[in-house]
Formats: structure tokens, sequence, C-alpha cells
């Protein structure tokens, strides 16, 4: 068997999930490189008060690695990266990782067959295989709001989370209501003195269950994985996953009826105030941007000290936000909660593939890759959690591991000597984009909302087919749709 070198770049879930999946087919030929000066990914940037998973605990973890000691059902962002901190030391990946390692360019070279990567401080690494793990939502969006660099307080991003601004007994604005809004909201209620929550579009909120296990649950947890298994793979919860995918691509289905009247049924009896309930009423379907999953959001919007805020912003001013109608907020703090720029990927990476082709050139018109996960021109080239992939209300984790699967099947074929290279064909990267296309403009994200689900030209960027479609495929590679080269 040919022994292969291996540049994994990020040490976030999906970096490590490759290190260690390396580790355990006996390769040690690979490093980890990661631009920061520690592991886990978005779980690192995200600092946020309220930073929680919308996954249930047991279901966000590696399948391999299951974890007793969660402390509730959802759990929050700092406990999770003690587990991804705790997981990368049990499987050994640590000394693989090289911090504070930006990666700067990717070039491969068509006679050797090999990647260089290049990284900030001016070394290089070669490597036959390069494994892309460099998340998805990790280009904070500034919003253009006219007069923001004029607020005398602290504005700040939500995934760059000042530590110096004024919270407490404070006068506090959220621009945004998507997860990361509602989930800062919740949070700050019980400290900050006023919340005005300035939203432009409001959310659906699916109810969910929230509870905390006990130490005696946890000491049976660790004595019998059967029952976290029972949890991790609870019929409930994965009904409801499929009913979602279900629901996503059958948009006038069942399902989606389900979905939307929970939603609907949840927004009624939950708030009282009939103003307030208009005010938090969306105008599109449920589900077109991302689910809410939440147990605590209209407890919080209701509190006495929360006001939503519809009107649009006209500018930032010194001491808080006008509204386009004059109406003033004054504030101390600015929290912009504003999403990200979700087509970026490895970029600003500068990627070089086959004959010269640049990243840039073949996501000119939008980020795409075969399930996902490989390029043509892009021999050797693997990305987890890539463009076209499946997101939504289910673990990122299953994603990259039935990815992995599939890469690793790959891999098998250039170990065993017979080809240098691999890359999915032109033919099969047009048919399978065509094919996404056409039946990601009938899922629900297409269903007239805006979203960051939805790429420049406002086709869903998304898996559009069910969840367990994406399982399925992931089993075996269709080695058809690949060039291998000697
Ligand atoms: P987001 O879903 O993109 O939401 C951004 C929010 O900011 C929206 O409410 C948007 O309003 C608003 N906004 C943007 N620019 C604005 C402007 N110029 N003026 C006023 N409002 C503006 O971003 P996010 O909340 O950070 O969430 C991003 C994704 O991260 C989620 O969808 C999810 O995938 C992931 N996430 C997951 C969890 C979890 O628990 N698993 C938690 C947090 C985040 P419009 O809707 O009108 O555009």
């Amino acid at each position: 068997m040919k022994d292969l070198r291996y540049v994994i770049i990020g040490a976030g879930m999906a970096g490590l999930l490759a290190g260690i999946k390396l580790l355990e087919r006996g390769e040690k030929n690979f490093v980890i490189l990661e631009k920061t000066g520690a592991l886990g990914g978005t779980w690192r940037d995200n600092r946020y008060p309220g930073l929680t998973c919308d996954v249930p605990a047991h279901a966000y973890t590696y399948s391999f690695a299951p974890n007793p000691d969660w402390s509730s059902y959802y759990v929050g962002g700092p406990e999770i990266r003690r587990y991804f901190e705790k997981v990368a030391a049990d499987y050994g990946v640590m000394p693989y990782i090289k911090f504070n390692s930006e990666v700067t360019n990717c070039v491969f070279d068509e006679t050797t067959a090999t990647w260089t990567i290049s990284v900030a401080d001016g070394s290089a690494h070669e490597a036959d295989i390069v494994v892309a793990a460099s998340g998805v939502l990790h280009h904070p969006k500034i919003p253009d709001i006219k007069g923001l660099d004029s607020f005398k307080g602290h504005a700040f991003h939500s995934a760059r989370w000042d530590d110096d601004a004024k919270i407490d007994d404070a006068r506090v604005g959220i621009v945004g209501c998507g997860s990361t809004g509602i989930q800062i909201l919740t949070a700050l209620t019980g400290r900050a003195k006023q919340i005005v929550a300035l939203q432009r579009s409001p959310q659906w909120i699916m109810p969910v269950p929230q509870f905390d296990y006990s130490d005696a649950e946890r000491e049976a947890f660790r004595k019998d994985v059967k029952l976290i298994d029972e949890i991790r793979y609870n019929k409930d919860y994965w009904a409801a996953i499929i009913r979602f995918t279900d629901g996503i691509t059958n948009i006038d289905g069942p399902e989606m009826a389900e979905i939307e009247e929970l939603c609907r049924q949840n927004l009624e009896t939950s708030v009282k105030d009939p103003e307030l309930r208009e005010k938090l009423r969306p105008n599109y379907r449920a589900a077109c941007k991302r689910l809410i999953y939440s147990w605590c959001y209209y407890d919080h919007v209701q509190k006495p000290n929360v006001y939503v805020e519809t009107g649009g912003i006209a500018q930032v001013e010194p001491d808080g936000v006008r509204m386009k109608d004059g109406t003033f907020h004054a504030l101390d703090t600015l929290v912009l909660a504003t999403g990200f720029h979700a087509d970026r990927f490895i970029r600003p990476a500068s990627v070089i593939g086959r004959g010269g082709k640049t990243l840039d050139d073949s996501w000119a018109v939008r980020p795409t890759a075969y399930y996902a996960m490989a390029m043509p021109d892009f021999p050797n080239f693997f990305l987890l959690n890539g463009p076209t992939g499946p997101v939504g209300n289910f673990s990122l984790i299953d994603i990259a591991e039935a990815q992995w699967k599939y890469v690793a099947q790959l891999i098998d074929r250039l170990k065993d000597g017979n080809a240098r290279a691999v890359e999915p064909t032109k033919e099969a990267m047009a048919d399978y984009e065509d094919r996404r296309i056409a039946a990601a403009k009938r899922t629900i994200f297409g269903s007239g909302c805006t979203s960051w689900y939805l790429d420049e030209t406002g086709v869903p960027a998304s898996w559009p087919w069910s969840y367990q479609a994406f399982v399925d495929a992931m089993e075996k590679p269709n080695y058809e749709d690949f060039r291998f080269a000697a």
C-alpha cells in the first residue's frame, strides 16, 4: 500500500474527524493546519452569551465518541468546545495540529500529482491529498448601515464577542433575529436593563423540549452506552429529521403542513399580546429561512425589558440607532447578529488546480462541489461540509462522517497504487449540478424569502433531496463519475 501524505485544513469538527479517521486507518503522514491558536472552529469563534447548539447534544457527537457527561438535552457552546478538545486529546490528534497556520495557497502540480500548501508564516507543506475542512459560516457579515462607525459604545459582530462591552444593566440593541440573534436575546434579558431587538424579518420558531440530565443519569450513561444510543438514535428525533427533510423537498406535502402548523400554534399560544404576536409573525413559509428551534425565545421576547423594533434602521448615531420613522433608541451596546458570508468556504485562500484552474474561476457563478466533496480540475482535493451539502436542523457531524466514508473509499483506490490522482469528471459534475439546481428551486428554501441558504442568483445552495438520499449516496462512490489518473 502506498504511503500518502495529507494536509487537512482546519481543526474544527470536520478537520478533527479527518485526522481521527486517518489515525484509525493507521495513517500518520498528515498535518492539520489551523489558522488560529485553538481548535473547535465555530465553537471557538462564537462565544456570545446564550450560544447553544440546537441539535440535541447526544446527537451532536461523533458516532464513535459518545459523551455521557452532557449536562442537558441541548447544551451550550463552551461545553461543546470542551467535548472537541477532549476527543482530540483522547484520539491522539493533538500532535498533528499546527496552530496559527493560516493556509494562503494550495497549488497542484500535475507532473508529480502533488499539492503544495503555503501558510501565512512562509512555510509550505507538500501533500498527495488535501482535505479542506474549513467550515461554512466563519466570515462575519457586517451590515452596511450608515453611521455604524460613529457609535460611541461597543458595536461588534456576534462571532467577535467583545467582553468589554456594557451588558449588565445596559441598553443593548441586537440587529438580526436569526438563530444567533434570538439566542443572544434569551441570554441577555436577565442581565440588560433594556433590549431593543432590531428585527428586519421575524422568524418561525419550532418549540422543542429542554431538560437537564441528573448525575444519576450521567452515571447510567457511563455504565451503559446503549442508554446514550437510545437518545442519539431516538426514533422520534429521527422521525423529526426525516419529516423536516421530506418536508423541505415536498413543500405541499403533509410533513411541511405539520411543521407549519407546529410553528403557527407555537406563535398563537405562546405570545399573549396581539400586537407583539403580529410583529413576530413571518410573512413567508416556515423553514424557508433556517427554522429556529427554541424552548424559550417567546418567553424572553415577552419580558418587560424587551422591545421588538420592526421599523427599518435609518442610521446608527453616536448614542444609539435612528429608525426610518425618526424613532431613536439610545443604546450602550450594539450587537450585530447579522450572519455570515456563506459562499466563502476555504477562500480567501487561493486554490489552483490542474491546468492553472483557480477555485474562484470554478466558482464564478456559485460555489459547488460534486456531492459537496470534490471538484473537476482539483484532483485529490476533498471538502468536508463543502458547498451544496445538506444543511438544516440536524447534526453536521453526521454529514461529515458520511462524506468521510465516501472519500476514504476514493483514497483506497489511490493507496493501492494504480492511480495517483482522482477527481470527478466534468460530465458528472455538470449532471449533479443540473439535477441539484432543478430540485433546489422546488425546495422550501426557494419558496420566497431571503436567507443565507440562497446563492447570489437566488438559487438555494444546499442539498435539495432527502436526508436518506444523502446517506445512501455516501455509502459507495459512483466510480464511473470519477477520473482516475495514473
Ligand atoms: P442569519 O440566519 O443569516 O441571520 C441574520 C439576521 O440578521 C437576520 O435576521 C437578518 O434579517 C438580519 N440582518 C442582516 N443584515 C441586516 C441589516 N443590514 N439590517 C437589519 N437586519 C439585518 O445569521 P445567524 O443568526 O448568525 O445564523 C446563521 C446560521 O448559523 C444559522 O442559520 C445556523 O445555520 C447557524 N447557527 C446555528 C445555531 C445552532 O444552534 N445550531 C446557532 C446559531 C447559528 P433578514 O432575515 O431580514 O435578512
